[in-house]
């Protein structure tokens, strides 16, 4: 019986090649960047972000409620888009469909089905920032509005 370990080098080989996610737009390795001090899967050259279930929560505004949560149980999956549908980076060939951001806000962001991961292309960050700071103003003006009862619902529902 052989002592050696003949498969250790294929498994690492191909735990890199999953590792490495590759950008749905422009096909580039994805690099590991921070933003908002969570460690993300950025491109570096169309500056789009990979974020895996959970991340948008975390890198996104603080807002009473969940965003994802209410972004993908409010939505039908039916956006049109300046992008085509992309690859999911981590579970290509996968394709993403499109979501938009809560509802009503007009920012149309890419979903993986499989991992539940989501695409933001280079200004969505910032789209979404805004529309959290509003969603946030309009909550501190009007008592329980809709919108911020929606996604407590929503999200008591998917506990
Ligand atoms: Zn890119
Ligand atoms: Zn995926």
């Amino acid at each position: 019986m052989s002592a050696e370990a003949p498969d250790t080098l294929q498994v690492c080989k191909e735990e890199e090649e999953m590792a490495q996610l590759i950008c749905p737009r422009d096909g580039e390795n994805l690099v590991s960047q921070e933003v908002e001090g969570h460690p993300v899967q950025a491109c570096p050259r169309c500056e789009g972000i990979y974020l895996e279930p959970g991340e948008l929560n975390e890198i996104a505004e603080p807002i009473p409620g969940d965003l994802e949560v209410s972004t993908l149980e409010l939505d039908t999956f039916d956006h049109p888009d300046s992008s085509a549908p992309g690859a999911c980076p981590r579970c290509r060939p996968v394709t993403m469909k499109k979501v938009e951001f809560v509802d009503y806000s007009g920012i149309i962001l890419d979903h993986c089905p499989q991992c539940r991961g989501f695409w933001l292309d280079g200004h969505e960050l910032e789209s979404i920032n805004r529309e959290v700071r509003r969603l946030n103003k309009t909550a501190s003006e009007i008592h329980d509005p809709p919108w911020l009862f929606l996604v407590r619902l929503m999200a008591s529902l998917t506990r």
